[in-house]
Protein backbone atom coordinates (compact mmCIF):
# COMPACT_ATOMS: atom_id res chain seq x y z
CA UNK A 1 0.00 0.00 0.00
CA UNK A 2 2.60 2.09 0.22
CA UNK A 3 2.91 3.50 -2.79
CA UNK A 4 -0.06 3.28 -5.66
CA UNK A 5 0.76 1.72 -8.88
CA UNK A 6 -0.20 4.29 -11.45
CA UNK A 7 -2.40 1.90 -13.29
CA UNK A 8 -4.65 1.75 -10.60
CA UNK A 9 -4.48 5.18 -9.94
CA UNK A 10 -5.40 6.02 -13.84
CA UNK A 11 -8.24 3.42 -13.39
CA UNK A 12 -9.75 4.29 -10.37
CA UNK A 13 -9.27 8.14 -10.17
CA UNK A 14 -11.96 8.79 -12.54
CA UNK A 15 -14.81 7.26 -10.66
CA UNK A 16 -13.64 8.87 -7.59
CA UNK A 17 -13.86 12.26 -9.53
CA UNK A 18 -16.77 11.61 -11.53
CA UNK A 19 -19.23 11.03 -8.46
CA UNK A 20 -21.10 14.19 -8.44
CA UNK A 21 -20.52 15.52 -4.22
CA UNK A 22 -18.39 17.59 -2.57
CA UNK A 23 -17.52 18.31 0.93
CA UNK A 24 -18.54 20.91 2.82
CA UNK A 25 -17.50 20.54 6.05
CA UNK A 26 -14.15 19.05 7.64
CA UNK A 27 -12.15 18.25 10.45
CA UNK A 28 -8.47 19.21 10.47
CA UNK A 29 -6.49 16.25 10.55
CA UNK A 30 -4.87 15.24 13.84
CA UNK A 31 -2.06 17.46 14.54
CA UNK A 32 1.47 15.80 13.85
CA UNK A 33 3.02 14.47 17.62
CA UNK A 34 5.81 16.39 18.69
CA UNK A 35 9.12 15.24 17.25
CA UNK A 36 10.79 12.81 19.42
CA UNK A 37 14.06 14.11 20.48
CA UNK A 38 17.05 12.75 19.91
CA UNK A 39 18.57 11.47 23.59
CA UNK A 40 20.01 14.39 24.88
CA UNK A 41 23.35 13.02 26.09
CA UNK A 42 24.30 14.79 29.47
CA UNK A 43 28.11 13.95 29.25
CA UNK A 44 30.55 16.61 27.88
CA UNK A 45 31.12 15.01 24.16
CA UNK A 46 32.75 16.94 20.76
CA UNK A 47 29.92 18.42 19.30
CA UNK A 48 29.21 16.42 15.77
CA UNK A 49 29.80 18.39 12.59
CA UNK A 50 26.22 18.79 11.50
CA UNK A 51 25.01 16.70 8.70
CA UNK A 52 22.63 16.85 5.76
CA UNK A 53 20.01 14.71 5.03
CA UNK A 54 22.39 12.73 2.88
CA UNK A 55 24.32 12.21 5.86
CA UNK A 56 27.01 14.44 4.72
CA UNK A 57 28.85 16.52 6.97
CA UNK A 58 27.44 20.13 5.73
CA UNK A 59 30.14 22.72 5.96
CA UNK A 60 33.35 20.39 4.34
CA UNK A 61 31.99 21.40 1.28
CA UNK A 62 30.31 24.00 -1.08
CA UNK A 63 26.77 22.19 -2.69
CA UNK A 64 25.37 22.77 -6.02
CA UNK A 65 21.67 21.40 -6.29
CA UNK A 66 20.29 21.09 -9.35
CA UNK A 67 17.39 19.08 -11.30
CA UNK A 68 18.08 17.28 -14.06
CA UNK A 69 17.14 18.79 -17.41
CA UNK A 70 16.03 16.96 -20.37
CA UNK A 71 18.10 14.71 -22.59
CA UNK A 72 20.90 15.47 -19.54
CA UNK A 73 23.68 12.95 -19.46
CA UNK A 74 25.11 11.52 -16.81
CA UNK A 75 28.58 13.33 -17.74
CA UNK A 76 26.95 16.68 -18.25
CA UNK A 77 26.12 16.81 -15.03
CA UNK A 78 29.90 16.21 -14.38
CA UNK A 79 31.93 17.74 -16.91
CA UNK A 80 31.19 21.74 -15.29
CA UNK A 81 32.77 20.70 -12.35
CA UNK A 82 36.31 19.43 -13.22
CA UNK A 83 35.61 15.85 -12.97
CA UNK A 84 37.95 13.83 -15.66
CA UNK A 85 36.23 11.70 -17.74
CA UNK A 86 37.53 8.56 -16.98
CA UNK A 87 36.24 9.14 -13.26
CA UNK A 88 33.21 9.64 -14.84
CA UNK A 89 33.16 6.47 -16.98
CA UNK A 90 34.24 4.32 -13.85
CA UNK A 91 31.49 6.18 -12.15
CA UNK A 92 29.17 4.38 -14.71
CA UNK A 93 30.19 1.63 -14.78
CA UNK A 94 30.09 1.04 -10.88
CA UNK A 95 26.77 2.18 -10.41
CA UNK A 96 25.17 -0.43 -12.65
CA UNK A 97 24.52 -3.21 -10.30
CA UNK A 98 22.47 -0.76 -8.59
CA UNK A 99 21.73 2.42 -11.16
CA UNK A 100 21.86 2.49 -14.88
CA UNK A 101 22.97 6.04 -15.54
CA UNK A 102 21.84 5.84 -18.99
CA UNK A 103 18.13 4.40 -18.06
CA UNK A 104 17.21 5.50 -15.12
CA UNK A 105 18.26 9.53 -14.72
CA UNK A 106 14.94 11.11 -14.79
CA UNK A 107 13.95 14.77 -15.80
CA UNK A 108 12.93 16.74 -12.83
CA UNK A 109 14.76 14.51 -10.23
CA UNK A 110 16.92 16.62 -7.90
CA UNK A 111 20.50 16.25 -7.67
CA UNK A 112 23.46 17.64 -5.45
CA UNK A 113 26.75 17.94 -5.81
CA UNK A 114 29.60 18.14 -3.16
CA UNK A 115 32.08 20.09 -4.15
CA UNK A 116 36.08 19.97 -2.79
CA UNK A 117 37.18 23.33 -3.57
CA UNK A 118 40.60 22.72 -1.79
CA UNK A 119 40.85 19.59 -5.00
CA UNK A 120 38.87 22.11 -7.21
CA UNK A 121 36.82 19.08 -8.79
CA UNK A 122 33.30 17.37 -7.66
CA UNK A 123 33.70 14.84 -4.48
CA UNK A 124 30.20 13.51 -4.60
CA UNK A 125 26.94 13.21 -6.42
CA UNK A 126 23.88 12.53 -4.50
CA UNK A 127 20.96 11.52 -7.14
CA UNK A 128 17.46 11.35 -5.70
CA UNK A 129 15.47 8.64 -6.83
CA UNK A 130 12.04 9.65 -5.13
CA UNK A 131 11.62 11.20 -1.71
CA UNK A 132 13.43 8.12 0.20
CA UNK A 133 16.30 6.00 -1.88
CA UNK A 134 19.06 8.21 -3.69
CA UNK A 135 22.27 7.28 -5.24
CA UNK A 136 25.74 8.28 -3.88
CA UNK A 137 28.79 8.87 -6.35
CA UNK A 138 32.09 8.89 -4.49
CA UNK A 139 34.19 10.48 -7.27
CA UNK A 140 37.52 9.93 -5.17
CA UNK A 141 39.99 8.10 -6.59
CA UNK A 142 38.42 5.08 -5.66
CA UNK A 143 35.48 5.67 -7.04
CA UNK A 144 32.35 4.03 -5.51
CA UNK A 145 28.69 4.21 -5.90
CA UNK A 146 26.07 2.90 -3.84
CA UNK A 147 22.53 3.24 -2.66
CA UNK A 148 20.73 4.45 0.75
CA UNK A 149 17.34 5.14 1.84
CA UNK A 150 16.83 8.22 4.05
CA UNK A 151 14.58 7.21 7.35
CA UNK A 152 11.25 7.35 6.99
CA UNK A 153 9.00 7.56 10.01
CA UNK A 154 5.83 6.57 10.25
CA UNK A 155 3.29 8.64 11.80
CA UNK A 156 -0.49 7.33 12.80
CA UNK A 157 -3.62 10.10 11.68
CA UNK A 158 -6.97 10.08 11.85
CA UNK A 159 -9.04 11.89 9.14
CA UNK A 160 -12.69 12.23 8.69
CA UNK A 161 -15.05 14.61 7.02
CA UNK A 162 -18.44 14.56 5.23
CA UNK A 163 -18.83 14.11 1.60
CA UNK A 164 -20.73 16.37 -0.82
CA UNK A 165 -19.12 15.87 -3.91
CA UNK A 166 -16.28 13.17 -3.91
CA UNK A 167 -14.24 11.51 -1.32
CA UNK A 168 -11.18 11.76 -3.60
CA UNK A 169 -11.21 16.00 -3.12
CA UNK A 170 -12.20 16.02 0.86
CA UNK A 171 -9.27 14.31 1.21
CA UNK A 172 -7.18 16.49 -1.31
CA UNK A 173 -8.98 19.49 1.22
CA UNK A 174 -7.51 18.87 4.04
CA UNK A 175 -4.09 17.89 2.56
CA UNK A 176 -4.44 14.30 2.66
CA UNK A 177 -2.48 12.06 0.52
CA UNK A 178 -6.17 11.38 -2.18
CA UNK A 179 -4.44 8.09 -2.78
CA UNK A 180 -6.07 7.29 0.47
CA UNK A 181 -9.09 7.01 -1.65
CA UNK A 182 -8.14 4.46 -3.59
CA UNK A 183 -7.34 2.67 -0.57
CA UNK A 184 -10.33 3.01 0.79
CA UNK A 185 -11.95 2.14 -2.29
CA UNK A 186 -11.09 -1.33 -2.54
CA UNK A 187 -11.41 -2.03 1.23
CA UNK A 188 -14.76 -1.11 0.81
CA UNK A 189 -14.55 -2.85 -2.72
CA UNK A 190 -17.56 -5.43 -2.05
CA UNK A 191 -19.49 -2.98 0.56
CA UNK A 192 -20.32 0.80 -1.39
CA UNK A 193 -19.82 1.44 -4.60
CA UNK A 194 -17.90 4.10 -5.14
CA UNK A 195 -19.68 5.55 -7.81
CA UNK A 196 -23.06 6.32 -5.88
CA UNK A 197 -21.31 8.13 -3.24
CA UNK A 198 -24.28 10.40 -1.63
CA UNK A 199 -24.19 13.88 -0.17
CA UNK A 200 -23.87 13.31 3.76
CA UNK A 201 -21.88 9.84 3.08
CA UNK A 202 -19.08 10.55 5.42
CA UNK A 203 -16.16 8.57 6.91
CA UNK A 204 -13.20 8.09 9.49
CA UNK A 205 -10.42 7.02 9.09
CA UNK A 206 -7.05 5.90 11.12
CA UNK A 207 -4.09 5.42 8.93
CA UNK A 208 -0.42 5.42 8.79
CA UNK A 209 1.26 8.42 7.07
CA UNK A 210 5.08 7.85 5.70
CA UNK A 211 7.20 11.16 6.64
CA UNK A 212 10.57 12.12 6.05
CA UNK A 213 12.32 15.46 8.02
CA UNK A 214 8.50 15.22 8.98
CA UNK A 215 7.19 15.80 5.27
CA UNK A 216 5.04 13.12 4.18
CA UNK A 217 5.67 11.13 1.38
CA UNK A 218 3.14 8.64 1.14
CA UNK A 219 0.83 6.54 3.12
CA UNK A 220 1.50 3.52 5.31
CA UNK A 221 -1.34 1.16 6.22
CA UNK A 222 -5.14 1.76 6.96
CA UNK A 223 -5.18 0.59 10.42
CA UNK A 224 -9.39 1.21 10.33
CA UNK A 225 -12.15 3.27 8.99
CA UNK A 226 -15.60 3.77 9.02
CA UNK A 227 -18.08 4.91 6.37
CA UNK A 228 -21.22 6.11 6.55
CA UNK A 229 -23.01 5.13 3.10
CA UNK A 230 -26.39 5.66 2.88
CA UNK A 231 -27.10 5.98 6.37
CA UNK A 232 -25.43 2.48 6.90
CA UNK A 233 -22.07 2.31 9.06
CA UNK A 234 -19.45 0.01 7.65
CA UNK A 235 -16.64 -0.83 9.97
CA UNK A 236 -13.21 -2.30 8.68
CA UNK A 237 -10.34 -3.20 10.98
CA UNK A 238 -7.21 -4.26 9.93
CA UNK A 239 -6.08 -7.55 11.32
CA UNK A 240 -3.22 -10.07 10.59
CA UNK A 241 -3.06 -13.56 11.24
CA UNK A 242 -0.60 -16.02 10.07
CA UNK A 243 1.36 -13.17 8.51
CA UNK A 244 -1.12 -12.34 6.36
CA UNK A 245 -3.23 -9.43 6.69
CA UNK A 246 -7.19 -8.57 5.52
CA UNK A 247 -9.84 -5.88 6.52
CA UNK A 248 -12.77 -7.51 8.45
CA UNK A 249 -15.62 -5.89 10.11
CA UNK A 250 -16.80 -5.83 14.04
CA UNK A 251 -17.67 -8.75 14.08
CA UNK A 252 -14.70 -10.28 12.33
CA UNK A 253 -16.19 -11.26 8.58
CA UNK A 254 -14.05 -10.76 6.07
CA UNK A 255 -14.61 -7.72 4.11
CA UNK A 256 -14.48 -9.99 1.08
CA UNK A 257 -17.12 -11.90 -0.61
CA UNK A 258 -16.34 -15.33 -2.42
CA UNK A 259 -17.80 -15.83 -5.77
CA UNK A 260 -19.80 -19.23 -6.12
CA UNK A 261 -18.13 -21.22 -8.21
CA UNK A 262 -20.71 -22.12 -10.76
CA UNK A 263 -23.84 -19.52 -11.97
CA UNK A 264 -26.02 -22.59 -12.27
CA UNK A 265 -26.50 -25.45 -9.53
CA UNK A 266 -25.89 -29.50 -10.76
CA UNK A 267 -24.61 -28.00 -13.60
CA UNK A 268 -21.65 -29.79 -15.51
CA UNK A 269 -19.09 -28.01 -17.40
CA UNK A 270 -19.38 -28.69 -21.26
CA UNK A 271 -16.48 -26.82 -22.46
CA UNK A 272 -13.52 -24.91 -20.71
CA UNK A 273 -11.74 -21.63 -20.84
CA UNK A 274 -9.60 -22.10 -23.69
CA UNK A 275 -7.31 -19.58 -25.80
CA UNK A 276 -7.73 -22.16 -28.91
CA UNK A 277 -11.16 -24.23 -29.30
CA UNK A 278 -12.81 -25.86 -32.22
CA UNK A 279 -16.04 -24.10 -32.43
CA UNK A 280 -18.61 -26.49 -32.67
CA UNK A 281 -20.90 -24.18 -34.61
CA UNK A 282 -18.65 -21.88 -36.70
CA UNK A 283 -16.30 -24.71 -37.19
CA UNK A 284 -12.74 -22.76 -36.97
CA UNK A 285 -10.22 -22.63 -33.99
CA UNK A 286 -10.82 -20.13 -32.09
CA UNK A 287 -10.58 -18.84 -28.35
CA UNK A 288 -13.24 -19.42 -26.20
CA UNK A 289 -12.91 -17.03 -23.12
CA UNK A 290 -15.78 -18.90 -20.74
CA UNK A 291 -16.94 -21.68 -19.18
CA UNK A 292 -19.68 -23.60 -20.29
CA UNK A 293 -22.16 -25.35 -18.27
CA UNK A 294 -24.62 -27.69 -19.93
CA UNK A 295 -28.26 -28.22 -17.64
CA UNK A 296 -31.82 -28.58 -18.87
CA UNK A 297 -33.51 -25.68 -20.65
CA UNK A 298 -34.99 -22.65 -17.98
CA UNK A 299 -32.53 -24.14 -15.47
CA UNK A 300 -32.30 -20.63 -12.96
CA UNK A 301 -29.00 -18.83 -13.84
CA UNK A 302 -27.57 -17.19 -10.71
CA UNK A 303 -25.43 -14.10 -9.95
CA UNK A 304 -22.44 -15.13 -8.95
CA UNK A 305 -21.94 -12.45 -6.60
CA UNK A 306 -23.20 -8.50 -5.54
CA UNK A 307 -23.36 -6.30 -8.01
CA UNK A 308 -24.64 -4.33 -10.89
CA UNK A 309 -26.37 -5.25 -13.71
CA UNK A 310 -24.46 -3.31 -16.83
CA UNK A 311 -26.23 -5.32 -19.93
CA UNK A 312 -29.06 -7.12 -20.33
CA UNK A 313 -30.23 -7.42 -23.51
CA UNK A 314 -30.20 -10.01 -26.91
CA UNK A 315 -27.12 -9.70 -29.08
CA UNK A 316 -26.41 -11.92 -32.12
CA UNK A 317 -23.58 -14.38 -30.80
CA UNK A 318 -24.48 -14.22 -27.16
CA UNK A 319 -27.97 -14.15 -27.38
CA UNK A 320 -30.06 -13.29 -24.28
CA UNK A 321 -27.43 -12.27 -21.57
CA UNK A 322 -26.78 -10.20 -18.56
CA UNK A 323 -23.86 -8.75 -17.41
CA UNK A 324 -23.16 -7.58 -13.96
CA UNK A 325 -20.44 -5.47 -12.56
CA UNK A 326 -19.19 -6.66 -8.98
CA UNK A 327 -17.02 -3.97 -7.87
CA UNK A 328 -14.12 -2.35 -9.56
CA UNK A 329 -12.16 -5.52 -9.91
CA UNK A 330 -14.69 -7.93 -11.23
CA UNK A 331 -17.40 -8.34 -13.78
CA UNK A 332 -19.29 -11.51 -14.42
CA UNK A 333 -21.37 -12.23 -18.10
CA UNK A 334 -24.17 -15.18 -18.76
CA UNK A 335 -24.96 -16.24 -22.17
CA UNK A 336 -27.46 -18.32 -24.43
CA UNK A 337 -30.45 -17.71 -21.85
CA UNK A 338 -33.73 -18.49 -23.02
CA UNK A 339 -34.68 -15.65 -21.29
CA UNK A 340 -33.77 -12.76 -18.90
CA UNK A 341 -35.41 -12.39 -15.67
CA UNK A 342 -38.24 -10.34 -14.67
CA UNK A 343 -36.92 -7.56 -13.78
CA UNK A 344 -32.99 -7.83 -14.41
CA UNK A 345 -32.26 -4.63 -16.39
CA UNK A 346 -29.12 -2.15 -16.47
CA UNK A 347 -28.59 -0.35 -13.29
CA UNK A 348 -30.70 -3.11 -10.72
CA UNK A 349 -28.78 -4.18 -7.84
CA UNK A 350 -28.50 -7.77 -7.68
CA UNK A 351 -27.05 -10.27 -5.16
CA UNK A 352 -25.18 -13.28 -5.06
CA UNK A 353 -27.54 -16.13 -5.59
CA UNK A 354 -30.28 -13.78 -7.68
CA UNK A 355 -31.80 -16.04 -10.42
CA UNK A 356 -31.67 -13.36 -13.35
CA UNK A 357 -32.88 -15.57 -16.31
CA UNK A 358 -33.04 -19.11 -17.34
CA UNK A 359 -30.35 -21.73 -19.42
CA UNK A 360 -31.14 -21.91 -22.83
CA UNK A 361 -29.65 -21.53 -26.49
CA UNK A 362 -30.45 -18.16 -28.01
CA UNK A 363 -27.25 -16.86 -29.82
CA UNK A 364 -24.72 -18.97 -31.34
CA UNK A 365 -25.35 -22.42 -29.65
CA UNK A 366 -25.72 -25.97 -30.09
CA UNK A 367 -27.63 -26.79 -27.19
CA UNK A 368 -29.19 -25.81 -24.00
CA UNK A 369 -26.28 -24.40 -21.72
CA UNK A 370 -24.64 -21.32 -19.66
CA UNK A 371 -21.82 -19.51 -20.72
CA UNK A 372 -19.94 -18.07 -17.92
CA UNK A 373 -17.40 -15.35 -18.19
CA UNK A 374 -15.64 -13.73 -16.36
CA UNK A 375 -13.43 -10.32 -16.22
CA UNK A 376 -10.47 -9.54 -14.25
CA UNK A 377 -9.48 -5.27 -14.18
CA UNK A 378 -11.60 -5.47 -17.89
CA UNK A 379 -9.75 -8.78 -18.91
CA UNK A 380 -11.27 -12.41 -19.61
CA UNK A 381 -9.92 -14.90 -17.53
CA UNK A 382 -10.64 -18.65 -16.46
CA UNK A 383 -12.54 -18.02 -13.21
CA UNK A 384 -11.62 -21.64 -12.25
CA UNK A 385 -8.02 -20.68 -12.18
CA UNK A 386 -8.80 -17.49 -10.44
CA UNK A 387 -6.90 -17.49 -6.83
CA UNK A 388 -9.59 -15.37 -5.00
CA UNK A 389 -8.49 -13.51 -1.22
CA UNK A 390 -9.78 -15.48 1.88
CA UNK A 391 -13.39 -14.48 2.56
CA UNK A 392 -13.18 -16.29 5.81
CA UNK A 393 -13.82 -14.43 9.14
CA UNK A 394 -10.98 -14.46 11.71
CA UNK A 395 -9.96 -17.71 12.51
CA UNK A 396 -11.11 -19.01 16.05
CA UNK A 397 -7.72 -19.16 17.52
CA UNK A 398 -7.10 -15.45 16.68
CA UNK A 399 -10.70 -14.18 17.86
CA UNK A 400 -9.24 -12.32 21.11
CA UNK A 401 -6.27 -10.74 19.61
CA UNK A 402 -9.15 -9.71 16.99
CA UNK A 403 -11.40 -8.53 19.69
CA UNK A 404 -8.71 -6.29 21.64
CA UNK A 405 -7.79 -4.60 18.49
CA UNK A 406 -11.16 -3.51 17.30
CA UNK A 407 -12.09 -2.25 20.94
CA UNK A 408 -8.69 -0.27 21.08
CA UNK A 409 -9.43 1.24 17.79
CA UNK A 410 -13.49 1.26 17.77
CA UNK A 411 -13.94 4.13 20.36
CA UNK A 412 -11.49 6.09 18.50
CA UNK A 413 -13.67 5.59 15.20
CA UNK A 414 -16.83 7.06 17.21
CA UNK A 415 -15.46 9.22 18.78
CA UNK A 416 -14.69 11.25 16.14
CA UNK A 417 -17.05 14.30 15.60
CA UNK A 418 -18.36 14.92 12.24
CA UNK A 419 -19.30 18.36 11.32
CA UNK A 420 -22.49 19.13 9.16
CA UNK A 421 -22.39 22.32 7.52
CA UNK A 422 -26.11 22.37 7.66
CA UNK A 423 -26.67 20.59 11.01
CA UNK A 424 -28.48 18.40 9.93
CA UNK A 425 -27.98 14.64 10.74
CA UNK A 426 -27.51 12.22 7.63
CA UNK A 427 -30.58 10.54 6.98
CA UNK A 428 -31.04 7.01 5.37
CA UNK A 429 -32.51 7.53 1.99
CA UNK A 430 -35.91 6.07 1.15
CA UNK A 431 -35.01 2.53 0.33
ZN1 LIG B 1 -19.03 -20.56 -23.92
Amino acid sequence: MQSVPRRRLRLILPLLLLSGLSVFALLPPDPAPPPTSEAEADSAVTPLPVLDEYGFAADAFRTVEARIRRNETFADLLVPHEVPYPTIVRAAEKARPVFDVRRHLRAGRPYRLYLDDSLGTARYLVYAQDAVNYVVFDLSDSVRVYARQRPVETVERTASGVITRSLYETLDEQGIDPALAIELSEIYAWQIDFYRIQKHDAFTVIYEERRIDGEPVGLGRIRAARFTHAGRDYLAFRFEQDGQADYFDEEGNSLRKAFLMSPVKYARISSRYNLRRFHPVQKRYKAHLGTDYAAPAGTPIRATGDGVVVEARYAKYNGNYVKIRHNGTYTTGYLHMSRIAKGIRPGVRVRQGDVIGYVGSTGLATGPHVCYRFWKNGRQVNHLREEFPSSEPVQARHRTAFETLRNTLLPRLEQAPLHYADAAPATAPAP
